[in-house]
């Protein structure tokens, strides 16, 4: 099986791969998770990334694009789902190009539908416990917008090749897993 987990900064994406990663054996790959442990063994690549992150902006679409590419070559048969990625129409065209080269393709795009509220509610709690420098209220604001601007117009793209399915991400995070699980079942 493979996945796409698609939703704003704070939408549970983290949250509900674990469970999936559990349940169905997928290996789960998070832009974010990469980039960050690249930030803190300093490497090239976390060193470029860093000023981009702590200002709620998406780092540059080749840097995070070679960055999948890899993964993916490195999984070769076995299933995964990409956490916050794609976050752009270019780098979902070039995750297309990824996968048609590899001969595969994307089972499932899960859709976590959250409300702004609820968004900045949720990372502000999280700050307190995780102490991400990207969970500031201002930094907040602006991965709402550079989301809407640049991520969100992507459900388009995903519904018009069927793929797309939106989930209610509010309330308890069990009742969300099931609801994902609803859907990966029928995918089966
Ligand atoms: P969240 O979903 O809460 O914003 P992530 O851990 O997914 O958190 O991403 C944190 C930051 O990492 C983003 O604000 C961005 O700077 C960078 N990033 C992660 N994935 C991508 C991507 N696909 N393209 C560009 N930048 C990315």
């Amino acid at each position: 099986m493979r996945l796409i987990l698609f939703g704003p900064p704070g939408a549970g994406k983290g949250t509900q791969a674990d469970f999936i990663k559990e349940k169905y054996g997928v290996e789960h790959i998070s832009t974010g998770d990469v980039l960050r442990e690249a930030i803190k063994n300093e490497t090239e690549v976390g060193l470029y990334a860093k000023s981009f992150m702590e200002k709620g902006e998406l780092v540059p679409d080749e840097v995070v694009t070679e960055i999948i590419r890899q993964k993916i070559s490195e999984l070769g048969e076995q299933g995964f789902m990409l956490d916050g990625f794609p976050r752009t129409l270019e780098q979902a065209r070039s995750l297309d190009g990824i996968l048609t080269d590899a001969g595969i393709g994307i089972d499932a795009v899960i859709s976590l539908e959250v409300s702004d509220e609820e968004v900045v509610q949720r990372i502000t709690k999280r700050q307190k416990i995780e102490g991400r420098r990207d969970d500031t209220e201002d930094v907040i604001r602006n991965r709402l917008r550079v989301y809407k601007d640049q991520t969100s117009p992507l459900k388009g793209f995903y519904e018009e090749i069927g793929v797309l399915h939106a989930v209610a991400g509010g309330g308890l995070i069990s009742d969300i897993a099931e609801r994902i699980d609803g859907v990966l079942k029928q995918l089966k």
